[in-house]
């Protein structure tokens, strides 16, 4: 008997006809003997909907009444699985974030679990019955709900998964497995078999939206085996687990891309100590995260200053910097939100060199300019132009030989 933790996104659970189908594919495993836990979306554009009215409601929702009214689409698809599981004779109860106790911190749309309680879970798999659970939303030590940032459905089943020790966490969805790169931008894509859970954090943190980074941090400390999976078609999907020295690795595993990215420069600066700081001390204290850095040291003494920052975040930074600019005598402030990164990912790159500048050629053939370019240990991200995503990330997925079988032969030997 196994204990499987499963969770069905937003369009696996988008209709009657999809929840009727869910509840017969969890029924039959229940039946089988297997403890079954389940954690759902709300219907998909359900979360959507509900921010809009919000919005309709007041210019700025307060979070906490946002969180109030985004965590109810999953009440909903809770209530309807398990009307639909007990139609078939299939013993089941729902919880709520806070009926189950999944206690978070206090930030409201974006919170983070503390704790997972398992008494009334543990209680209904020992009597027979599939618990179903809300996924996205929790509690605060108040008794607040809070919810866990977009996709969150996916960290609310791996958080389950960890506490109650479940032989696997698998996650629903519409796509078979992890691809090399999102298949609704490159069709020749590959399904993955297996990848890292570092290379996998690193695709989500990327912007590879197919599973929630947190859920895939959470999977990789308590090392719970995460498989993604179709909804409606047969197949073993896409497992993430511990590094496995047996299986050769492949140089590059996958390509993310990221559209939400928007970059600011600061030129003309005059070079002293103390000027990243008091560039980027506005920024920070206004609570907008910064992603890429670069500097340049001129030969006249001065420096240009240039990062990024997610692209709702642009017009308030740029607002910020302009400020910052007058008090440090810089020449100019430039922006442009209109630009993407592009990563390259893969734990082969450790023991490869040549996988940049590889990259780098590549995207030169095709005449795209590369504006910043960032490395670490397991990838290789730039920033372009928004209008060469596409042909970026195709160029790439080619030139890296990931939508055939092998890998570039020239890199490999
Ligand atoms: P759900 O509603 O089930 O949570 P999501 O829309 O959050 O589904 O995630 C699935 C989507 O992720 C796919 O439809 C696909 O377009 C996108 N995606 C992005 N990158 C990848 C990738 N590398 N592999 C597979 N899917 C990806
Ligand atoms: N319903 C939430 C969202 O749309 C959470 C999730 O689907 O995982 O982001
Ligand atoms: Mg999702």
């Amino acid at each position: 008997m196994a204990l499987i933790v499963q969770k069905y996104g937003g369009t696996s659970v988008g209709s009657i006809e999809k929840i009727g189908k869910v509840a017969d594919k969890v029924c039959a495993l229940a039946k089988s003997g297997d403890q079954v836990v389940v954690a759902v979306s709300a219907m998909s554009g359900e979360t959507n909907r509900l921010l809009a009215l919000a919005s309709e409601m007041s210019e700025k929702p307060h979070s906490r009444e946002l969180d109030v009214i985004i965590s109810t689409g999953e009440q909903v698809t809770i209530a309807l699985l398990t009307m639909a599981l007990l139609d078939r004779g299939c013993d089941a109860r729902s919880y709520t974030g806070t009926q189950i106790k999944m206690l978070t911190d206090s930030t409201h749309g974006k919170a983070r679990i503390r704790e997972v309680q398992c008494e009334a879970m543990r209680e209904d798999l020992d009597a027979g019955r599939v618990v179903v659970v809300a996924g996205f939303q929790g509690v605060d030590e108040h008794g607040r709900i809070t919810t866990l940032g977009r996709g969150g459905s996916d960290t609310t089943a791996v958080a389950i998964a960890a506490a109650l020790k479940a032989d696997e966490c698998q996650i629903y969805t519409d796509v078979d497995g992890v691809y090399t790169t999102d298949p609704r931008v490159e069709p020749k894509a590959r399904k993955l078999d297996h990848i890292t859970f570092e290379e996998m954090l690193e695709m989500a943190s990327l912007g590879s939206k197919v599973l929630q980074i947190r859920s895939v941090e959470f999977a990789g400390k308590y090392n719970v085996p995460l498989r993604v999976l179709h909804s409606f078609e047969e197949g073993s999907g896409t497992l993430i687990a511990l590094e496995d020295d047996k299986v050769e690795q492949a140089l590059i595993s996958g390509i993310a891309f990221n559209r939400d990215e928007a970059q600011l420069t600061m030129a003309g600066v005059p070079d002293q100590p103390g000027v990243a700081s008091k560039i980027l001390g506005p920024i920070t204290n206004a609570n907008i995260e910064i992603d890429m850095i670069v500097q340049n040291v001129g030969a006249d003494g001065c420096t240009d200053f240039t990062f990024t920052v997610h692209r709702n975040d642009y017009e308030v930074a740029h607002e910020l910097l302009k400020k910052t600019s007058v008090e440090l005598g810089a020449k100019a402030v430039i922006g442009d939100d209109k630009i993407v990164k592009i990563s390259l990912v893969g734990v082969g790159m450790r023991s490869h060199a040549g996988i940049a500048n590889t990259m780098f050629q590549t995207l030169a053939d095709e005449n795209i300019n590369i504006r910043m370019i960032s490395t670490s240990e397991i990838k290789v991200s730039v920033v372009v132009d928004e209008k060469y995503l596409e042909l970026g990330v195709r160029s790439l997925h080619e030139a890296f030989g990931l939508d055939s079988d092998g890998q570039l032969s020239s890199l490999a030997g």
